[in-house]
């Protein structure tokens, strides 16, 4: 026990051989950790070294994928007539490359600003949202918000689904000289046992909905949805269940009073499985039972079966990519503390959920040296003085990780959901912390693409707060090797990609 090995503890902790499968988007072959089966990361820190942030938009792809199997299996198993509707939720990375990526694997919109909107249209006009897809509107609605949907509505974009957070919203759109398909959002679905608490904010409370359903029949506007969420990355699939279950109810009323109604929307909630190697949620059963359970109420109602909605936003995104760090320095800890592994980072930039969301946990993999001795570790930011700039947090168990201390790099997973829209992209960082180069990984026409963007460098950052860079006196290295852009060579890298 004394001296065990890295991959030792992978043995015992996580029953992990070393070899194939350590979750549905990591994969070890040959000593080597591969990103979607795909990319091989550990080459990618040889060549390119660390920090780097890579992104491969295929694994966004075999998520829709994945919960489109997963659902149609469910509608056969359950009987269930509706059909099955996947939304990405933006706001969980509103990237380029994530959001048209999850459209070309067919999915439908969510958005949560008005800026986001102003997204969606654009892309409705190019085309890239096909005309076909819906687009939610939710959350509370500033003025500005409220006029990008009608601005799209009236461009001539009919699937556009304002879901309705507050009865003002439903004053102001009404005048719209279209008509306009209409959602409502049930407020105490939010926090209906007391665990979700910033959940209770959104939403409309049933008499609320029973206004809002008889405003809208006397327009010439239609109230097509009913949207109940729970919370986010809910884990517990009975408790998921349970909550849903009173707002399947308050639908069937709602549908027996309201011909138009036809889709109900469970929301965000379904998690991703890239926090933890124990993840053990099984998406398939899981939709199974929420449509045998629509199916009955819908039955004991006397209602048509809703087409069912879910709004995907962590499980789309989170696992698509990772940031290398590597450790730069260590540093001994307290008595009876584990040491530190400084890293050539900030991990309250990099992970700011580690910070926001008590109990957050992110999977954090050596590329490297799996056959030394483990022991456990934390991680601090070097490139912050900030006594915040920790992972795990102090009242987290440590990290385990190989003892080889400075050179060792790690991955880590998970950060695609969210920590990249908190933190921002492009912008000046905590302690002047540079952001790490990037690769993008696309297919296009079968053919993996890469982009890459060189690391942050100090003009910029300076330019951004203000700073007259010309007047530096030395452009400052941050990282020798991940400043040489190596795009070229890595285009001729068959070794990148392992063979399928
Ligand atoms: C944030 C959000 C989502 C996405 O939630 P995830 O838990 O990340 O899937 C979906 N719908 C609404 C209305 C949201 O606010």
């Amino acid at each position: 026990m004394k001296h065990q090995t890295y991959a030792g503890y992978m043995q015992q902790t996580y029953g992990f051989s070393g070899e194939g499968e350590l979750s549905d988007f990591m994969t070890r072959h040959n000593g080597d950790l591969y990103l979607g089966g795909e990319i091989n990361l550990t080459e990618l820190a040889r060549s390119h070294g660390a920090p780097l942030e890579v992104v491969y938009t295929p694994q966004i792809t075999a998520q829709v994928q994945r919960m489109q199997g997963w659902a149609a299996q469910a509608r056969a198993r359950a009987e269930y007539s509706g059909a099955f509707l996947y939304a990405y939720a933006t706001k969980a990375n509103f990237a380029a490359e994530a959001v048209q990526t999850a459209l070309v694997a067919g999915a439908h919109y969510e958005t949560s600003a008005a800026a986001d909107v102003v997204i969606a249209h654009s892309l409705w006009r190019q085309g890239i949202l096909p005309a076909d897809r819906l687009i939610f509107c939710n959350g509370s609605k500033e003025p500005n918000y409220l006029e990008a949907i009608r601005n799209l509505r009236l461009e001539g974009c009919e699937r556009i689904v304002p879901v309705l957070d507050d009865l003002d919203e439903l004053r102001l759109l009404s005048d719209t000289p279209a008509p306009l398909m209409f959602g409502v959002r049930e407020r105490a679905a939010g926090n209906r046992d007391g665990t979700h608490p910033g959940n209770d904010r959104f939403g409309l409370s049933s008499d609320e909905i029973d206004q809002a359903a008889a405003q809208i029949a006397a327009s010439r506007h239609q109230l097509v949805l009913y949207h109940a969420m729970i919370g986010s990355q809910v884990e517990n699939e009975a408790h998921f269940l349970a909550t849903l279950r009173d707002s399947v109810e308050h639908y069937c009323r709602l549908r027996r009073q309201v011909p138009t109604l036809r889709y109900f929307n469970f929301g965000g909630g379904i998690p991703t499985s890239a926090y933890s190697l124990n993840f053990g949620f099984d998406y398939e059963r899981f939709l199974t039972k929420l449509m045998a359970t629509i199916r009955d109420i819908c039955a004991a109602y006397n209602v048509p079966m809703p087409d069912l909605i879910g709004e995907f936003g962590r499980y789309t995104v989170a696992s698509h990519s990772v940031y290398l760090l590597e450790i730069g320095a260590t540093k001994a800890g307290a008595p009876d503390q584990p040491d530190w592994y400084l890293v050539n980072g900030s991990l309250m930039v990099s992970l700011p959920d580690s910070i926001l969301v008590h109990g957050q946990e992110f999977v954090i993999l050596p590329l490297s040296d799996w056959n030394r001795p483990v022991k456990p570790v934390r991680l601090a930011g070097r490139r912050t003085c900030d006594s915040d700039d920790v992972y795990p947090r102090p009242d987290q168990a440590p990290l385990m990780l190989p003892d080889t201390g400075a050179g060792l790099i790690v991955a880590v997973c998970g950060i695609g959901a969210y920590q990249q829209m908190i933190s921002g992209r492009g912008g000046a960082h905590h302690c002047l912390n540079p952001e790490p180069a990037r690769i993008i990984v696309r297919e296009r026409a079968g053919r993996l693409v890469v982009d890459y963007t060189p690391q942050q460098d100090q003009a910029t950052i300076m330019r951004l707060l203000g700073y007259q860079p010309q007047h530096m006196a030395t452009p400052l290295r941050f990282s020798p090797t991940a400043e040489r852009p190596q795009l070229p060579r890595l285009r001729e890298r068959p070794r990148l990609m392992r063979a399928r």
